[in-house]
């Protein structure tokens, strides 16, 4: 650790919201905090959170071993601290003494009471496929493509392919996409994905279900698919200007050296932690990407929050039965809680009421009929288990739902909670309306 610095050091040094450096003692974070109004009960996690600090973008200045480089990892910004454990080596006696590697040479040793481990995911890449983030693009590639692509050619019709699908479609190209799987948005309700690829298709999206991208070759400035079909059988040949590969992501924990440090890691490559973050090593918890659930920003986030909580002391908690999935695409899609495909396989017995956005006034009037609400309850205590939207605001519609889980709702609370008229949200209480068979407007 660096040597004692000042309150208007940490002033001086530190961008607004940003966290103190790993460099800081406690006293002046503890002095930070206060400057900042932030809770003091918080100030006990202030060193576990010293490298997501790091990551957020704060500038130590302690390199003190220039020799130690550092591997090239996903959007690290410059000057700022890497836990690179192959590269820095695993000198230090306990896992919570860790050498860190600078970003812009150098290395830093830091011990910390609490390590939280939040490296993200990366891109599962295809065999036979490589991607130049050019022509061959990941979702990073397709954020900044330098021109429309005549087409475009999607494998795999998640929610990353079909949001950057949707984009560039808007945009002009003429989008195809390749899905192993007989159906599109796995894990999504599969009402809710018939009726959104009815939709895209609509639109003019193209889609190949049930097939595989094996390999892909540059033709000149083209380039060409073989596909296959996912049970197989004969291969066909597919060009484009571009081929997105949005397959799906990993955990990323490259160059933290877990093995060493005993971090156990589950089946899938994630951390493996308990109900309070901890993983099997004490003093090193883990969240967002790298742990199991969604791979989704506001469950991260919350997840951060309660690891925090729980570090200093508090009672932290996430709901994983309540977190919200938007696909931002024209429509949208939104769903909380469970799929039917789950609460069948889980052997629950629900009710289901659904409206169409066709049937809801202020859709009429906006043109904007596309889509329905669907609302899943226990069919004993109508208790709603699920809701899922397709349609024109559903990832904003969606929260209403949310926090009437939260508080264990029923699906007649929802119909019998007033909604004003003229509003999209109507097709909600109406949803909820049907599932005990008497929406009003149908
Ligand atoms: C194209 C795309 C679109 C998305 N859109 C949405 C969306 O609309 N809504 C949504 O909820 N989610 C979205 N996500 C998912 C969302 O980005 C992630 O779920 C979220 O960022 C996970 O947060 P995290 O903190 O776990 O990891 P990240 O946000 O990935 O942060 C991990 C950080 O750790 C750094 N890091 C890695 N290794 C080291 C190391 N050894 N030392 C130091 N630092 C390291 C990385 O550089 C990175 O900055 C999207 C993802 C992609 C790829």
């Amino acid at each position: 650790m660096g040597g004692a610095a000042s309150a208007s050091f940490i002033q001086r040094q530190l961008p607004a919201g940003h966290l103190p450096s790993t460099e800081l003692p406690l006293e002046d974070v503890i002095r930070w905090m206060r400057s900042r109004r932030l809770a003091l009960p918080a100030l006990g996690v202030a060193a576990a959170l010293t490298l997501a600090a790091c990551t957020a973008g704060s500038q130590a200045k302690t390199a003190t071993s220039p020799q130690a480089s550092v591997r090239p990892g996903p959007n690290r910004p410059a000057g700022s601290l890497m836990l690179d454990a192959a590269q820095a080596g695993w000198r230090l006696p306990t896992p919570l003494q860790r050498a860190v590697a600078l970003a812009d040479g150098g290395s830093q040793d830091v011990e910390a009471n609490s390590i939280v481990i939040a490296t993200g995911s990366d891109i599962i890449s295809l065999p036979g496929v490589e991607i130049d983030e050019k022509q061959i693009v990941s979702s990073t590639g397709a954020l900044s493509l330098d021109k429309v692509p005549e087409k475009l050619l999607i494998v795999g019709a998640g929610v990353i392919g079909l949001e950057l699908g949707s984009v560039w479609h808007r945009l002009g190209a003429a989008v195809t996409v390749v899905e192993f799987l007989d159906r599109i948005l796995p894990g999504m309700d599969g009402e809710v994905a018939k009726q959104f690829q009815r939709i895209l298709e609509k639109q003019g999206f193209a889609f190949k279900l049930g097939a595989k991208v094996t390999g892909v070759e540059t033709a000149g400035k083209k380039l060409v698919a073989q596909i296959e079909p996912a049970a197989g059988g004969k291969a066909e040949t597919l060009e484009a200007d571009v081929v997105l590969v949005a397959i799906g992501r990993v955990p990323y924990t490259d160059g933290l050296g877990l093995k060493e440090a005993g971090v156990a890691l589950d089946n899938r490559g994630r951390v493996q932690i308990d109900a309070h973050f901890s993983t099997s090593v004490k003093g090193i918890s883990a969240i967002g990407d790298v742990v199991a659930g969604p791979m989704l920003a506001h469950k991260a986030e919350d997840e951060g929050v309660a690891v925090a909580e729980i570090l200093a002391g508090q009672a932290g908690h996430v709901n994983y039965d309540v977190i919200p999935g938007v696909v931002y695409t024209t429509p949208e899609v939104s769903a909380v809680g469970k799929t039917e495909e789950e609460l069948k396989q889980a052997g629950v017995a629900y009710t289901s009421g659904k409206f169409p956005f066709t049937a809801n006034g202020r859709s009429k009037v906006n043109q904007t009929t596309e889509g329905f609400v669907k609302v899943l309850a226990d069919a004993k205590t109508d208790r709603v288990l699920g809701v899922h939207i397709v349609g024109r605001e559903a990832g904003e519609m969606i929260h209403e739902a949310a926090v009437l889980m939260e508080f264990g709702g029923s699906a007649e609370d929802l119909a019998r909670t007033c909604h004003a008229h003229p509003t999209r949200s109507e097709a909600i209480k109406e949803a909820a309306l049907a599932v005990g068979k008497r929406a009003i407007h149908m």
